[in-house]
This record gives C-alpha cells, sequence and structure tokens, in this order.
C-alpha cells in the first residue's frame, strides 16, 4: 500500500516539473497573427527560437527587421511597414 502513495507522490512531482519545464521552454507565440491566405512557407520560420529570429529585408527600402514585426507580401517579400508596403504595390 505504500508503494501506491509512492507512485502518487512520484507522479504528482513529475507532473509540477514538466509543467515547470514546459513554462520555461514556450514562450507565447503569435501563430494566430499568421495570416491564412498567403505564404506557407513563412510558417517554417516560426521553428527558430524566438531569441535568434530570422531576419528579413524590407523590399521596399532594405532596412533589416525581425520576421515576426515584418509584414509579409505575396511571392516571399517582407516590409518594414504598411506605407511601404503600399509603395512597393503601386509600382
Ligand atoms: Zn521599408
Amino acid at each position: 500500500m505504500k508503494y501506491l502513495l509512492w507512485a502518487l507522490v512520484l507522479y504528482l512531482a513529475w507532473r509540477w516539473y514538466s509543467a515547470q519545464k514546459q513554462k520555461g521552454d514556450a514562450p507565447a507565440t503569435d501563430d494566430a497573427a499568421t495570416p491564412a491566405a498567403s505564404t506557407p512557407a513563412a510558417t517554417s520560420v516560426a521553428d527558430a527560437p524566438a531569441r535568434s529570429e530570422a531576419m528579413v529585408r524590407c523590399a521596399s527600402c532594405g532596412i533589416h527587421l525581425p520576421v515576426s514585426e515584418a509584414l509579409p507580401a505575396p511571392g516571399d517579400l517582407h516590409f518594414c511597414s504598411e506605407a511601404h508596403r503600399a509603395r512597393h504595390d503601386a509600382h
């Protein structure tokens, strides 16, 4: 009967441990913000850890910025702002 108690304690400890581990490993992801309509290839960037985030280049002004802050556009393009995306579309 005592083994059962130990098993329960170990189970709870393991549950607590994995919960703590999960909290540290998984920062909040903004997958909900991903547009469903375009660029399925862009989702592969989400595999990279948040700290060493992929950098992309604005197709309009050439500035480099984290992919999470860039505005995606069809044709694997990225833009630093809505204004630059509109400017590129106008051409
Ligand atoms: Zn720009």
